[in-house]
């Protein structure tokens, strides 16, 4: 039994339940069991506390941290060029929070704050200010944030109450107590200051699920519930600008706000996390009997990214992984786990298994697109 991060129910049984090892939003392996339990009276998901998870991200957890201009693919804008996630993601964010002229905001869990630059450069009006709970980023701040503006481990007592926007990218999802994170982002917040936050939109992303570090999977009826009982009222929850993700808008209250009971909504959140679950529970039924099939025998994985990642966490040590195939530039020429990433193009001709690790709401289609895929004695093998 456990109880709710965010309404604090009591949940009796895991709904997924897998053994070590468990695969994190980096890509690393934790030799640690995945459990998932879904509240059905929020409409909440979430996954177990992962180990020492303080020193995780104080020196673990780098995002983007190996080279200046690294950022993750986000699209392939209409005219060919590459949008990348932190563009995306400062277009957006200035377009929710609507900021008023020389505005003061925080970027709360900021990392490396490209999206906080990206904002600051088209609007140099606005004062940033970051935090973080690791020091690992600072050199990344300077130039471009105050030293009175940055802030690491602690926040100054002297923020509080003093901005009119916080916001957190990709934040929520990885802590135990989202509710108290919110009420410290209430207290800094001056009496109806705005607060945006984006995290990972199970629904439109099942591998979200399955990431060990993303202790929240969060439905829209639970961020309204753990928003509402911040002190928060919520404006937008947008799950399409951001394909996979939410993109939430809050003001905060000065008044105590009326909690929701367990409403249709959440009933509904409920149910689909459970089959979500139940996705991830094949899944693992399927590689088994794909390991069984081409035990000691030669395979590649479709996919260098999560999904990839995982299976190859299931099946890494009873077969002979040759290759991932992925699309990724950046990761041309690396190697995965010791394994070489290959083009798609490039899969080796001697492997009889291509097992597919996308997201299984896309993966029919990108596979089906990609002809060279297509090869008498290959089979493949889906989630
Ligand atoms: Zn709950």
């Amino acid at each position: 039994m456990t109880a709710c991060r965010v309404c604090g129910d009591h949940i009796g049984a895991p709904s997924y339940e897998v053994p070590a090892p468990a695969l994190t939003s980096s890509t690393t392996l934790l030799d640690v069991p995945t459990r998932v339990y879904v509240c059905g009276v929020c409409g909440h998901a979430q996954s177990d506390d992962i180990p020492d998870i303080e020193a995780f991200y104080d020196t673990g957890y780098r995002i983007s941290l190996s080279s200046e201009n690294h950022d993750q693919f986000f699209a392939i804008a209409a005219d060919g060029t590459i949008i990348y996630r932190t563009d995306h993601q400062a277009a957006l964010s200035l377009r929710l929070l609507d900021l008023p002229k020389s505005a003061s905001i925080l970027d709360y869990g900021a990392a490396k704050a490209d999206t906080l630059r990206k904002m600051v450069a088209a609007r140099d009006d606005l004062h940033p200010h970051v935090f973080d709970v690791s020091s690992d980023y600072a050199a990344a701040w300077q130039g471009w944030v105050p030293e009175a503006a940055q802030a690491t481990y602690t926040v100054p007592e002297t923020w509080q109450k003093t901005f009119e926007a916080v916001m957190c990218h990709f934040v929520v999802e990885h802590v135990a107590d989202p509710v108290g994170f919110m009420r410290d982002v209430h207290n800094l917040l001056r009496p109806g200051g705005t607060f945006l936050f984006s995290v990972p939109d199970v629904a439109g992303n099942p591998g979200d699920m399955a990431v060990a570090d993303h202790l929240n999977h969060f439905s829209q009826a639970s961020i309204v519930h753990a928003l509402t009982s911040a002190g928060f009222e919520v404006e937008t929850v947008d799950n399409t600008s951001f394909p996979g993700a939410f993109f939430v808008v809050a003001r905060s209250s000065a008044a105590a706000l009326d909690v929701p009971g367990t409403s249709a909504a959440a009933v509904e959140a409920a149910k689909q996390a459970r089959d979500i679950c139940a996705f991830w529970d094949q899944a693992s039924v399927k590689l088994k009997d794909g390991v069984e099939r081409y035990a000691k025998r030669k395979v590649a994985i479709y996919g260098a990214g999560f999904y990839g990642s995982w299976i190859y966490g299931r099946i890494g040590q009873a077969v002979d992984v040759v290759a991932f195939l992925d699309r990724n530039e950046n990761m041309k020429g690396a190697t995965h786990f010791g394994i070489p990433v290959l083009s798609p193009e490039d899969l080796p001709g001697d492997a009889e298994a291509l097992f597919i690790g996308l997201n299984p709401l896309k993966a029919r289609a990108a596979i089906a697109a990609q002809p060279w895929l297509e090869r008498p004695g290959l089979d493949h093998v889906w989630l």
